[in-house]
């Protein structure tokens, strides 16, 4: 699949030839087609997996094939029923597929979290998970796959949702990547006046943009407009150690002293205190009532000590 452009396009939008590339001697028994897309707003994936269940049922029958795997699992949250049942009706009866309907939970679609709920295995620190077998794709990305199969073309355009409350009509539209924000919108309707901030991607994982001129790339999920009442965020106060942040992290890190250490640019403490176990959730700046940016200083962070690497 090298020279195919194909990425993940579940954000990390790593090679889809360098993550198929796998070491000599490694099994695939369980391939996974994740389904969850569990931020706000978003809801390409969503729409894919309703509106070409097919191709993505042929995507996942190449890999199945070429990976030789035991079983092929498309995890879907509760909340996509139209999307569980047409899937469901789709897989041909002699093949060894099946749909996993998942709680509705942030962050199910992180690749860790959806591999212990749907095969209750866990990957452990420093371990990738097709160590153990396993090897997942977002769905968007199993059908882009199925495409270049049947066309011959590179990745060359994508899905994307355009949503929120600063959004005239929201919608998912297809759009060729390094297209400028400005001419998607503008082809849709524009923003409402009242719009304060537009993001790239989630609520969640996404990051504001600053100017309408950023071109839509290929792990572009979204572009999410809020209005002021949305973007008002709590004035930052020191830590006052109530836990919230501990309980909320999903891979049971403490995001308080996190962030403490990265405001302090301490790089070898906070890699010592698992830094690179953070999937950059924000379940911890969400849940802090101190209003404190644990996710946007973990990621400078981490941005950071991946420059001076
Ligand atoms: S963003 Fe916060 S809650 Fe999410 S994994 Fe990282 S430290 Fe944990
Ligand atoms: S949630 Fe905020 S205030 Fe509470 S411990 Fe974590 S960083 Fe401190």
């Amino acid at each position: 699949m090298q020279g195919t452009g194909i990425v993940g396009l579940g954000g990390a939008s790593l090679p889809v030839h360098v993550k198929y590339s796998l070491r000599e001697g490694v099994k695939i028994k369980h391939l996974i087609a994740n389904g969850a897309e569990c931020e706000p707003y978003l809801t390409n994936d969503h729409r894919v997996m309703v509106e070409r269940p097919e191709a993505l049922l042929r995507g996942i029958e190449i890999l199945h094939t070429l990976l030789r795997a035991e079983e092929s699992i498309i995890g879907i949250e509760l909340n996509k029923p139209d999307a569980i049942t047409s899937l469901g009706e789709h897989i041909p009866s002699d093949r060894p597929f099946r749909v996993a309907p998942l709680r509705v939970k942030y962050p199910q679609g992180d690749s860790k979290m959806m591999i212990k709920s749907l095969l209750n295995i866990e990957i452990p620190k420093g371990l990738h998970a097709a160590d153990r077998g396993i090897i997942m794709n977002n769905v968007s990305t199993i059908v882009a796959i199925a495409d270049h199969f049947d066309t011959g073309m590179p990745y060359i355009d994508r899905m994307v949702t355009v949503s929120g409350p600063g959004i005239e009509y929201p919608a998912n539209l297809i759009v060729p990547l390094g297209t400028p924000v400005r001419e998607v919108l503008r082809f849709w309707g524009g923003l409402k006046a009242e719009t304060k901030e537009v993001l790239m991607g989630g609520p969640m994982m996404g990051t504001p943009i600053a100017s309408l001129d950023a071109p839509i790339i290929k792990s572009s999920s979204g572009i999410l407009a809020f209005t002021a009442q949305q973007t008002a965020r709590p004035k930052e106060v020191p830590c006052i150690r109530c836990g919230r942040c501990v309980e909320a992290c999903p891979y049971f890190l403490n995001p308080s002293k996190l962030a403490r250490l990265a405001k302090a640019r301490q790089f070898d403490k906070i890699k010592q205190a698992n830094v690179t176990e953070c999937v950059e959730c924000g379940s911890c700046t969400y849940s802090c009532p101190s209003g404190i940016p644990i996710v946007q200083l973990i990621r400078s962070a981490k941005s950071e000590m991946r420059g001076k690497a």
